[in-house]
């Protein structure tokens, strides 16, 4: 099973946009592109949501059914591990084994030293194809490399092997990721990553490292712009000799664990694949359910008022909704409309105000990030939520397509 070269990991928490997050592939496809949907939620996701993985495989396949989309699609089963992974079986054929606890972890003295020697041909400088400047090698950094990554990918390899004897070999996709955690994995980190999850035979098909600089929920990429450049294309260049050195799927590619909007690193990436003829993989999550909550707004009625009181109940729970996601936010609270301000709103100026459109003047950061983590107020609401997806399914649907469309996939894919 191959994922294809473009695809695109559109995340649905309330799992009631399928169809218009289809829409805005095949609309991009129409123009000649081959974007792969991906359905990705994660454990935490279904949990706080009160999902079952059943219930995201109903969404896509009735998505694909009612709009006759011919091409691939997927359901992926994001940030899963050996704990986590048995539900997901049955439903998903998209695997994205979460190893990044693992990091670190210790290994034994023998698989370090096996690894360090297998690694002999590579010391001193390695010169990537494409790469401007050799990597250097030495058996300090192989130290390094194991100490940080051998446990993580051994976790990887026992997932892999799980599936393999649950779903047999090339049924399913294989994802592995490492994107959530502080430091970033460097390029030559990237190159012995792969070489140890080949050594161990998993054929990884996309991978997610951390890159660099911050990647906020809902909100724009915030680091280096040309560091990130270089690092990606960097990272490119490590894959493509990875694939021919070590035998992995020739179909790897990068997946970029977006959390959310990184719009200013669109046109790189874009720019960094067409150069190299490369694949990549997106996966959003959350700019969904902010649609469905800017949608609301616009709709107006008791849209608007549920929108309204979804602030009020984020606003008054700040700290407990934000705890989980200390690490991937920047939220400054003084820059918070008040509630009651919020409530003296037009549905225009409360989705201007959540809109990711950067420079609009009513656009609010802050605001954003704090809706973003806030779903699980929505969760709680239950129908009274759910039933007004369904009321305003039209104008909702229409701001979805939109986003994944105009800015997103328009951005990634220079269209
Ligand atoms: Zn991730």
């Amino acid at each position: 099973m191959k994922l294809g070269k473009y695809s695109i990991g559109v995340g649905d928490r309330f799992t009631h946009q399928g169809k218009a997050q289809l829409r805005a592939v095949m609309k991009a496809n129409e123009k000649g592109l081959h974007i792969s949907p991906v359905w990705n939620k994660s454990n935490r996701e279904h949990i706080y949501v009160g999902t079952e993985p059943a219930d995201t495989r109903k969404e896509a396949d009735e998505a694909v059914k009612a709009l006759g989309f011919k091409g691939l699609y997927f359901v992926d089963a994001d940030h899963i591990n050996l704990n986590t992974v048995a539900k997901y079986v049955a439903v998903s054929d998209f695997f994205t084994l979460d190893v990044a606890s693992f990091i670190g972890k210790e290994s034994s003295k023998g698989e370090v030293d096996s690894f360090v020697s297998s690694c002999e041909k590579y010391l001193g400088q390695l010169q990537i194809p494409g790469m401007k400047e050799p990597l250097y090698v030495n058996k300090d950094l192989l130290l390094e490399i194991a100490g940080k990554f051998l446990a993580a990918t051994q976790h990887a390899s026992e997932i892999y092997a799980y599936l393999l004897k649950e779903k047999g070999e090339g049924n399913f996709i294989t994802e592995v990721s490492m994107d959530e955690v502080e430091s970033p994995q460097t390029p030559v980190e990237l190159l012995f990553i792969l070489k140890m999850l080949a050594d161990k035979g998993v054929p990884v098909q996309t991978i997610a490292p951390k890159f660099t600089g911050r990647f906020n929920k809902g909100v724009d990429y915030v680091g280096d712009l040309d560091q990130f450049a270089k690092e990606f294309e960097e990272d490119v260049l490590v894959i493509d000799f990875a694939v021919k050195e070590f035998g992995l799927p020739e179909e790897l590619k990068l997946s970029v664990h977006s959390g959310s909007d990184k719009f200013s690193i669109y046109p790189i990436m874009a720019e960094v694949i067409r150069k190299h003829d490369k694949g990549l993989h997106l996966k959003t999550a959350g700019t969904t359910w902010l649609e469905e909550v800017i949608g609301l707004a616009v709709a107006g009625g008791e849209g608007l008022e549920l929108a309204k009181k979804i602030y009020e109940n984020s606003y008054n729970r700040q700290e407990e909704l934000c705890a989980p996601y200390a690490d991937v936010i920047d939220i400054d609270g003084s820059k918070l409309p008040s509630v009651e301000e919020v409530n003296g709103w037009s549905g225009e100026k409360f989705a201007n105000t959540l809109r990711h459109i950067p420079g609009h003047p009513d656009y609010n950061a802050n605001f954003r990030q704090l809706i973003h983590v806030a779903y699980k107020v929505a969760a709680e609401m239950g129908s009274s939520y759910t039933s007004l997806l369904e009321k305003y399914a039209d104008v909702i649907g229409s701001c979805v397509e939109e986003n994944i469309y105009d800015r997103h996939l328009r951005r990634l894919f220079s269209i």
